[in-house]
């Protein structure tokens, strides 16, 4: 075979030679996987399920396969514009141009400040912190809030967190920064560690959950439930996010990856 020396050959090249790390950016599926809970009156998602059909018996003898159920926002998953009212018009993950499903991460790190209070959500000062020291967020990135939520997966009451007025107390983002990035850096979205793109509490807020409001208005999409977030550096992973084509879907669990340039 001869040596590549088109892009996409540089990118195989990579891969094979390891000098292109890929990283796994979604959580496992299972009946375990936390989903979104929202108060009385407003509908739930199911959970995921698996429905075996046959595992090599009597209804399969040669084969293993199963059914499963479960929501479009379920697990690490995808939030399509038209999940939100002022996105209702705009693209579905059937819809949505292939091109978006390709795109740069710039990974920003709140840890700190999420591990003094859990209600923090990233604020324009924050991404201007971000800037000058990684240059501006380019159009079509991705921003990953990296919060450190993932490592709460298996333990339930630490990922949900409610708190003793009943709400969930998760971090997440300003409306001033959902704004800012929607309008003056035109990214792709806003990804998460968390069950949804908005603060566990940012149904009181004005609008209510004002991620989900700007950025669905703008056209623009959102990642939840990421994990491996403290793999990726600051700028420069590449992330492809592929939801299911379901016709009109509001969003799609997705197996969401990285490729990252080995140093
Ligand atoms: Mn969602």
């Amino acid at each position: 075979m001869s040596v590549k020396t088109t892009i996409l050959g540089e990118v195989l090249n990579g891969l094979l030679s390891e000098r292109i790390k890929v990283v796994d950016l979604s959580q496992i599926l299972n009946e375990k996987t936390p989903v979104m809970k929202l108060p009385e009156p407003f509908a739930n998602t199911g959970g995921f399920k698996l429905k075996p059909l046959s595992n090599f018996d009597e209804k399969g003898p040669d084969f293993y396969w199963n059914d499963f159920v479960a929501g479009e926002h379920c697990g690490t998953h995808f939030d399509a514009p038209v999940h939100w009212i002022s996105g209702r018009d705009h693209d579905s993950v059937d819809t949505m141009p292939l091109n978006n499903m390709i795109g740069e991460a710039c990974v920003i790190d709140i840890r700190k400040e999420v591990s003094e209070n859990p209600d923090y959500c990233l604020s324009v000062a924050d991404i201007q912190r971000f800037e000058e020291q990684h240059g501006e967020i380019p159009k079509h990135s991705w921003v990953l809030i990296h919060t450190g939520w993932a490592n709460f997966v298996d333990d339930h009451e630490k990922f949900y967190n409610i708190g003793e007025d009943g709400l969930p107390h998760t971090p997440g983002i300003t409306k001033e920064a959902s704004i800012f990035l929607a309008e003056e850096r035109d990214i792709l979205g806003v990804g998460v560690e968390t069950v949804g793109t908005d603060a566990g509490i940012a149904g009181a807020f004005n609008p209510p959950f004002p991620n989900h409001y700007y950025m669905h208005k703008a056209n623009k999409y959102g990642l939840a439930q990421l994990t491996n977030v403290d793999q990726l550096p600051a700028k420069g992973a590449i992330l492809i996010v592929n939801p299911l084509k379901i016709e009109k879907g509001s969003g799609s669990p997705v197996r969401v990856i990285a490729l990252v340039e080995k140093e």
